[in-house]
């Protein structure tokens, strides 16, 4: 394990922040804020210092999110959870003092190189049995992933579960509860290591989502990947690995939560059983009278809701039938997939911009430059203003429209593209006010612009702005992946908007430009060999959904890796890189995986239902 960097950042940070302790460094940033090393001055002691992020401590419903954080670690006492020290508010935000786990993430282990299966073993049965802990005391951590568990280095290693961010309360999971989340916040957690039910209704998941993620993190800790469609067996993946551990993990990742382990006690029976000299459970968690009467109450409630969903859907079914039926109704898919959708024939259009293609670089400026960029213009016309590329108001159909930028012969494995995003609503016509006043039209959707990557037919990555507050939105169909997830929300009027693919596959959205840039939410991992999802190399675009959009310093880079084995300087510049909790090290790694094969050749099933978000 020596042979892993530590995940620090070093960036100094006004040490008086928060009375009683000195920050020190910041060691991880995520979704939620900074986590910085700092001393706890009373006790001269070295601690984790969580700070939400000011903007986000403007936002009631992220500070309940923190708030429940410190109270789910408060009510866990455990050798591998992260222990919690103090909890308090400064002027701009709220914080979290943990004792401090010095050592790298689960990410970055599972990323070097030697695997001891053994080792794996051991440390996969200590985070069972912190979340058999935390299950024993009502609380579900809903966002296992090897980011947020922790090895600690000065205790040989051992792993310790953190970020119960979006924990929840079996006893207080109504929606009513003080701490109960909006859809919106809970579906920032990472689809890869989602359970399927808790995708469709995060808030209704109870504790099998968890084992679900676990058989995911067990799955790509002995693989290096994670389980997708139809997923080979981890024995045929990896040589020497136990083929009792296939039925483990499969086990764990069945899509029906009845068919998973009953609970994590379970599933711990089976895996010690397979780790040499590990101690049997010493208490073995039996269920109280309380628990059991529960469980049975939440069995009969699931149930319920199963029935009332199934009565909703056929109710939907003929609202939506009904709703054809008047016709005229503005698409209400997600922005992406309309924007993505069948548009019809493309017409064939140019605009002016700059092309530059170098030996290891390309780079296309869209709107501004001497030369004529070849687009396809596929929905509604657009125009160029200035140096913007512009969707006007239109007041007939279409209402959405999509441009590729035509950059045939662009080649490389590290990505960005970025505009400033400006949409504007449509007025509504005095027909459309009447028709919704009399509910036969329901008021028009928010316009939504994209960036795009498209890649051969069907398979794209979209990010997507509303400009109106409503939450910015990374969308993604490449083959079997496909999938949405929910950010930052939309700041309002214009945006600089950015997509970005490092060479170890981590596609990431987002706003903001120069040392003010966030991510929006989680990065996808695609893995190195990442262009493969895409089938033809990505091509960029910009799209519009109902309203007006414009695109702005529209650019698109491609840069190639060095290859391995050189020591060339890191291609990211600094900013470029995910300032999230599981950002690649600074170091582009040698892949030390093949790329994932095509995609067509993948033995695939359908995903999961339920990757929609919205
Ligand atoms: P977020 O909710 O933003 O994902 P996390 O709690 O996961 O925040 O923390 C982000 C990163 O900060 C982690 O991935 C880890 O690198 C670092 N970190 C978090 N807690 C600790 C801790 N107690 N000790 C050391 N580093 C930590
Ligand atoms: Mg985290």
């Amino acid at each position: 394990m020596s042979s892993i960097d530590p995940t620090a950042i070093s960036r100094p940070r006004s040490p008086d922040l928060i009375s009683g302790y000195h920050l020190e460094k910041l060691v991880g940033s995520g979704g939620m804020g900074e986590v910085h090393k700092a001393t706890q001055l009373s006790l001269g002691r070295t601690v984790a210092v969580k700070l939400l992020n000011p903007e986000l401590a403007k936002d009631p419903s992220f500070i309940a999110r923190f708030q429940k954080e410190a109270a789910a670690l408060a009510a866990l006492s455990h050798p591998h959870v992260v222990s919690i020290v103090d909890k308090g508010k400064t002027d701009t935000t709220y914080y979290l003092v943990m004792e401090f786990v010095d050592g790298p993430s689960l990410r970055e282990l599972i990323r070097a190189p030697d695997l001891n299966v053994p080792v794996a073993l051991r440390r996969m049965l200590e985070i069972c049995r912190a979340i058999e802990y935390a299950h024993g005391r009502g609380v579900i951590h809903r966002d296992l992933k090897p980011e947020n568990i922790l090895l600690d280095q000065q205790a040989g290693g051992i792993a310790k579960v953190s970020d119960f961010g979006l924990a929840s309360f079996l006893a207080d999971a109504s929606p009513s509860s003080r701490y109960a989340l909006t859809s919106t916040h809970v579906s920032m957690g990472t689809l890869s290591y989602m359970a399927p039910e808790q995708r469709v209704d995060a808030k209704n998941a109870d504790a099998r989502a968890d084992i679900f993620s676990l058989g995911v993190i067990l799955y790509e800790w002995l693989t290096g990947e994670v389980p997708l469609g139809t997923f080979d067996p981890p024995s045929r993946k990896r040589q020497g690995v136990d083929t009792r551990l296939d039925a483990i993990v499969t086990r764990c990742l069945k899509p029906d939560p009845d068919d998973r382990y009953p609970s994590v006690t379970a599933l711990i029976a089976d895996l010690e059983i397979l780790v040499p000299g590990s101690l049997p459970s010493l208490l073995p968690t039996k269920q109280t009278r309380m628990q059991r009467f529960r469980q049975g109450v939440r069995k009969v409630v699931n149930r319920t809701l199963q029935v009332a969903a199934v009565l909703l859907v056929l109710a939907a079914a003929v609202v939506l039938g009904l709703a054809l039926l008047r016709g005229n109704q503005p698409s209400r898919a997600r922005p992406g997939v309309a924007i993505m959708s069948d548009l019809g024939t493309a017409s064939s259009g140019s605009g002016p911009g700059r092309k530059e293609t170098g030996a290891e670089k390309f780079t296309v400026n869209l709107g501004d430059g001497p030369d004529a960029m070849a687009l396809l213009v596929t929905g509604r016309p657009i125009q160029f203003e200035g140096k913007a590329l512009v969707y006007p108001l239109v007041d007939e159909q279409p209402r959405v429209g999509r441009t590729i930028v035509d950059v045939v012969g662009f080649e490389g494995d590290i990505l960005s593209l970025s505009a400033r995003v400006r949409v504007d609503a449509q007025p509504p016509s005095w027909e459309r006010r009447l028709r919704t006043a009399l509910k036969l039209d329901s008021p028009a959707p928010d316009p939504v612009a994209a960036l795009l990557l498209t890649g051969s037919t069907g398979r794209y990555v979209a990010l997507t702005y509303n400009g109106a507050g409503e939450p910015m939105a990374l969308e993604w169909v490449l083959g079997e992946r496909r999938g949405a997830m929910l950010g930052l929300a939309s700041p309002e009027g214009e945006a600089h908007l950015e997509l970005k693919v490092d060479a170890e596959g981590l596609l990431q959205g987002y706003v903001g430009k120069g040392k003010d840039q966030r991510a929006i939410g989680e990065p996808l991992n695609l893995g190195p060999g990442w262009m493969e999802h895409f089938g033809n190399a990505p091509v960029p675009g910009f799209g519009c959904n109902e309203g007006a959009c414009r695109a702005e310093g529209f650019t698109y880079i491609v840069r190639k890796s060095p290859p391995p084995g050189t020591t060339a300087p890191v291609v990211v510049p600094p900013m470029a890189r995910p300032v999230v909790a599981n950002a690649v090290p600074a170091k582009a790694v040698t892949p030390k995986r093949p790329p994932p094969p095509p995609p067509k050749k993948q033995p695939v099933k359908p995903p999961p239902k339920g990757g929609k978000r919205r």
